[in-house]
C-alpha cells in the first residue's frame, strides 16, 4: 500500500457572527490539511500523514484529536513547546462575502523543519507521494529553506513522487520575485503539478494577455519542466490533464448553488492524489476530483461535516 505525506499548516478557524460580533463556531483548517481529510475520507486504505508542527497547548491537543478522528496517521505531527498553532477569523458581510483575518506569523508549523533530520524522518519509499503547496513554502521559516529543498531532492532521488500546487497567496510573500524563485525550485522537482489558472495568472501577470487562452499559457509555461502529470484546474470551465504522451480535457458540471469555494482546489487535490495512488487512470482521477470539489463548494466551510459528505 502506498503512503502520502502532506506538508503544511493547519490553523484554528473561528467564525464570527456578523450581527453580534461573537464567535459563533470554531474548527480547524488549512490547505494541505483539507486535502488530507478529503483524501482519507475517499480512500480510507491510504496511509495519509501530515508533516507539520503544533504546540503542546490544549487547542493543539484538540487539533491532534481532530486529525485522528479523520483517520490521519500522525507520526509526523511534531509538538513544539515554545509555540502555538496559527489562527484565523472568518467574517461574513451583509452580502455573504467572506473575509479573513490571520494571526499566523509565529505559528509552530513555520518551524517544522527543526524536527526533520533528513528524508529518513519521513519514512517514505519509492512510489509514495510527498505533497506541498505554495502556502507550505510561504510559511516556511526562511532559514530552513535550504534544508527543505535538500529533503525534497533526497525524496525525489529515492523515487518518492513529488506533488505541488501553486496556491499563490500574495500577502504571505515579501515579494513576487521571492515566490517565483521558490516556486521554480518546486517545478524542477515536481512529478505531479496541479496548478489553478487563477493562481497562475496572479503569479505571472506579465505572461498572461488576451492573445492566448490562459490555460494554453499555463501549458506552454510548464513545457520546460519534466513533470509526469500536469493537471490544470480552470474553475467551472474545465480541467486539462497532461502527461508527456497524452492530454485530456475533462468537463466540469457547473454548480449553480455555490455556497463557499474556500476548499474547492484543496478537495480536488486530495481526491485526485488519492485516486492516483489507488491506481485510477488520469481521466478517472480527474473526474472524481471534479465531482468531489463540486460537492464541497455547496457547503459552508473548508471541511464538510462527515454526515453531509456524499459518498463517491
Ligand atoms: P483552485 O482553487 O486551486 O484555484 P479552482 O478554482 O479551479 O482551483 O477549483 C478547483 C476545482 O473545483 C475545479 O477544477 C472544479 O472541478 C471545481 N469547481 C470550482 N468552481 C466550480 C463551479 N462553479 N462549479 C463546479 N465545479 C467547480
Amino acid at each position: 500500500m502506498n503512503k502520502i505525506v502532506l506538508m503544511g499548516e493547519c490553523m484554528i478557524e473561528l467564525l464570527q457572527n456578523k450581527q453580534t460580533g461573537q464567535i459563533a463556531g470554531q474548527s480547524f483548517a488549512g490547505d494541505v490539511y483539507n486535502s488530507a481529510v478529503y483524501l482519507k475520507r475517499l480512500f480510507p486504505n491510504i496511509d495519509t500523514q501530515l508533516l507539520t508542527a503544533i504546540g503542546t497547548d490544549s487547542m493543539s491537543d484538540a487539533m491532534l484529536s481532530t486529525f485522528s478522528s479523520e483517520g490521519l496517521n500522525n507520526p509526523l505531527v511534531f509538538r513544539d513547546a515554545e509555540r502555538l498553532p496559527g489562527i484565523y477569523l472568518v467574517q461574513t458581510d451583509d452580502q455573504g462575502e467572506r473575509s479573513f483575518l490571520y494571526w499566523r506569523e509565529s505559528a509552530a508549523a513555520r518551524q517544522v523543519m527543526q524536527f526533520v533530520d533528513g528524508s529518513e524522518t519521513l519514512n517514505l519509499s519509492a512510489g509514495d507521494v510527498f505533497f506541498f503547496t505554495g502556502i507550505s513554502l510561504a510559511i516556511l521559516e526562511k532559514s530552513h529553506r535550504e534544508k527543505f529543498w535538500s529533503l525534497v531532492n533526497d525524496l525525489k532521488q529515492q523515487g518518492v513522487k513529488i506533488a505541488f500546487d501553486l496556491n499563490y497567496r500574495a500577502r504571505l510573500w515579501s515579494t513576487l520575485e521571492d515566490a517565483q524563485q521558490q516556486f521554480a525550485n518546486a517545478y524542477r522537482v515536481a512529478d505531479i503539478l496541479i496548478p489553478g489558472v487563477d493562481d497562475f495568472q496572479q503569479m505571472y501577470p506579465s505572461l498572461c494577455n488576451d492573445a492566448m487562452e490562459p490555460v494554453h499559457t499555463v501549458i506552454e509555461f510548464f513545457q520546460e519542466y519534466e513533470y509526469t502529470e500536469l493537471v490544470i484546474k480552470n474553475g467551472e470551465k474545465n480541467i486539462i490533464v497532461m502527461t508527456p504522451d497524452e492530454s485530456h480535457e475533462i468537463d466540469v458540471q457547473p454548480v449553480t448553488n455555490v455556497v463557499d469555494t474556500t476548499s474547492a482546489g484543496d478537495s480536488f487535490n486530495g481526491a485526485y492524489l488519492g485516486a492516483r495512488i489507488a491506481g485510477k487512470s488520469l481521466p478517472d482521477a480527474t473526474r472524481l476530483a471534479a465531482s468531489v470539489a463540486g460537492e464541497v463548494i455547496q457547503h459552508p466551510g473548508a471541511i464538510v461535516p462527515k454526515e453531509a459528505f456524499k459518498s463517491f
